[in-house]
């Protein structure tokens, strides 16, 4: 594939790279976007029906149950050349940050070292009380399992739609955004905010923005590169095109 030479050059040139990814970077990999997760046995439940604190509230045993399918789900794949790409990209630019929504850990599996989770992870485990990261928990055939310190139920350390990010989390994502001479947006349907806004800052500060996605959105109008496809056939693609690393 034919890849714009001035985007090559600006890669080339960059002191400070940021990549903001979302789903659809390991779509490749097996695992399914927000949209294509609503099948089969999960068709007929929302997103908001499972992935808020109301959700889990009215039903915690669904929602529970949802997220250890994903995490079964994403214990069986693997990372997938877009993923791998990233880490070698990281290697190249002397400031990089990878800024992720996604919960499945696979740009840390892959390789990636500076991974910023606006979302949290669904591997981790945390108290629906308190809050506070829990590790070991006694299974005793309740659904979600007990918190052992409190007794409170225990969900999946994600961050849910209508809850606030981690503290610190999205000021770091911005500070990056705000300073980087490039930006990448890669997988992301650029609608779930505050993530949106990021590619946005960047703008605003004068960085190159990239937008890598088989289809348009929001953010489409916006960018200075379109590169329309899947990330694990442009990603490679771009890093051939920077050519042999130096040093
Ligand atoms: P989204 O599902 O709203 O959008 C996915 C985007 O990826 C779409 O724009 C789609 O066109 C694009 N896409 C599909 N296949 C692609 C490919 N091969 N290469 C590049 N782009 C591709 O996802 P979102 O924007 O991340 O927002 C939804 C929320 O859902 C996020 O908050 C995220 O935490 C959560 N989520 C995470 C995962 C995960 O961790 N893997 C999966 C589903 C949802």
């Amino acid at each position: 594939m034919t890849l714009p030479n001035e985007l090559v050059r600006a890669l080339q040139q960059s002191r400070s790279v940021v990549v903001l990814t979302g789903a659809g970077i390991s779509a490749e990999s097996g695992v399914p976007t927000f949209r294509d997760a609503q099948t089969g046995l999960w068709a007929q439940f929302k997103p908001e029906d499972l992935a808020t604190p109301e959700a889990f509230r009215r039903n915690p045993k669904v929602v529970w149950e949802w997220y250890a399918w994903r995490r079964q789900l994403v214990a069986q794949v693997e990372p997938n050349a877009g993923h791998r790409a990233l880490v070698e990209l990281e290697r190249r630019v002397p400031q990089f940050t990878l800024i992720t929504q996604n919960v499945d850990g696979l740009h840390q599996r892959a390789g990636s070292r500076s991974v910023i989770e606006l979302h949290g992870n669904l591997t981790r485990t945390k108290c629906f009380e308190e809050g506070a990261a829990v590790d070991h928990w006694e299974e005793t055939g309740e659904v979600p399992p007990r918190c052992p310190r409190c007794g409170g139920r225990l969900r999946p350390d994600v961050v849910w739609f209508n809850e606030m990010l981690p503290p610190g989390v999205f000021e770091c994502a911005l500070a990056a955004s705000r300073s980087c001479d490039v930006f990448l947006s890669i997988g992301t349907s650029a609608l779930v905010h505050p993530a949106a806004s990021l590619p946005l800052d960047a703008l605003k500060r004068g960085a190159t923005l990239v937008e890598i996605n088989p289809d348009d959105t929001p953010l489409t109008a916006h960018v200075h590169f379109r590169l329309r496809g899947p990330a694990g056939v442009i990603l490679p693609a771009l890093l051939r095109a920077l050519g042999p690393a130096s040093g």
